[in-house]
């Protein structure tokens, strides 16, 4: 294909387009909003909304295969797409991971473990959810959350009226038994339109507030846990038939694994694929919806992926020369709002608990805790 349409012009269709292009390929992309981080850089720039299927058939127009950056594209436009123009990674993932309750549907149809959880439909049914599932639960959106958005934690039966109240228009809603997991995992993978499979490193990670702050690879965890996790994530990938690239988040507590959401698309955990390894999680995904061999998925080093928000941008440049040496990545977002993700730093290095340590004394990430959902 010459030219490659993506759906969503974030930092992810950003990074999935400059990749393409060093790889040849001119991009279109259409998202809502003129000016994105991937708008700036493509040859087109369509402006329309992803329930626009006028929009989305000028994109059609104009270039050769689809793909996407954003799950949350609305399934007719979707199947719109499919049946109109080369989606390779077709329209029933989406359905999938845009969905909550339909994503734990699934994970537990395939016998992969999650943690408990029930759907919720009225506060009666929350009293019965926390009844069966137990507390400090998670109570959560079944739509549109990212960064912890959508979500609260009820610590103990006082809480229960306040959450629901505060969701209670989002319904139906999903209850999950907060785990008090030792440490959070994601692997991402991709399957290419031959049915090539490739798997990056397992990474770690680190949220706070509910926003990933940062990313750190290998992940420290045994031998026997990684290979639970590739397993793991190797058999959603074959139930779900994936095409394109898939992002598993997992939680572990001792040698156990609970899968907490799926992601059909290049992630926020996978920018360390940039700097250190062999191929990058944005070229490995093009490689894969244009039909091309896979690259090599090896670490080259190890290395250690900070989240750059709103409140870190500007102090971050301000100190880049007391900051360890590493590779700047900044979107192009106009607004630096508060935390809101606008570019991320990844440091190479051979020993990662002196730089998270040297990391842990920086005055950039230091801010205090505010915003987004307290855990
Ligand atoms: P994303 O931006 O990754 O799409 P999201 O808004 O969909 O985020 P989740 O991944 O469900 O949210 O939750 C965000 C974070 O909150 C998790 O990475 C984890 O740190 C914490 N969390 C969510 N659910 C649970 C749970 N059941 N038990 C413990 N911690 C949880
Ligand atoms: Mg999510
Ligand atoms: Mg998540």
């Amino acid at each position: 294909p010459a030219k490659i349409g993506i759906l969503g012009g974030g930092q992810l269709g950003r990074m999935m387009a400059l990749s393409a292009r060093e790889m040849g390929y001119r991009i279109a992309v259409m998202e809502p909003a003129a000016d994105s981080p991937c708008g700036m850089i493509a040859d087109d720039e369509i402006v329309s909304g992803y329930d626009d299927q006028q929009g989305a058939a000028e994109l059609a127009k104009v270039c050769d295969v689809l793909t996407y950056e954003f799950e949350n594209i609305t399934a007719e436009t979707a199947a719109y797409l499919e049946e109109h123009m080369y989606l390779p990674q077709g329209s029933e993932l989406l359905k999938i991971s845009q969905d909550r309750l339909k994503e734990k549907e699934a994970v537990q149809s395939f016998g992969i473990p999650a943690a408990p959880w029930e759907a919720v439909y009225t506060y009666a049914g929350l009293k019965d959810a926390v009844a069966s599932i137990g507390l400090p639960a998670v109570f959560k959106t079944t739509r549109g959350g990212y960064d912890g958005k959508g979500q609260a934690v009820i610590q103990s039966e006082s809480d229960l009226h306040t959450a629901w109240e505060e969701l209670k228009e989002a319904a139906p809603l999903v209850l999950e038994k907060k785990i008090a997991f030792d440490l959070e995992l994601s692997v991402i993978m991709t399957r290419s339109t031959s049915g090539e499979m490739a798997i990056f490193p397992i990474a770690e990670n680190e949220h706070r507030n509910g926003i990933l702050h940062r990313t750190i690879v290998p992940a420290r965890i045994s031998d026997n846990l990684a290979e639970k996790a590739d397993m793991l994530a190797r058999r959603l990938a074959e139930s779900l038939e994936l095409t394109g690239t898939l992002a598993v988040e997992m939680f572990a507590e001792g040698e156990q694994l609970y899968v907490n959401e799926i992601a059909p698309r290049p992630h926020n955990s996978g920018h360390f694929s940039i700097n250190a390894c062999e191929t990058s999680q944005f070229e490995q995904h093009i490689r894969a919806v244009c039909g091309l061999p896979l690259g090599s998925t090896d670490l080259l080093k190890p290395a250690v992926m900070v989240n750059l928000l709103g409140q870190h941008l500007q102090p971050c440049l301000d100190e880049l020369d007391q900051l360890p040496a590493g590779h700047l990545h900044v979107y192009g977002k106009k607004e630096a709002k508060h935390n809101r993700k606008m570019g991320h730093i990844t440091f190479l290095t051979d020993d990662p608990e002196a730089l998270l340590h040297e990391l842990d004394e920086s005055p950039v990430w230091k801010e205090a805790a505010t915003g987004g959902t307290k855990r």
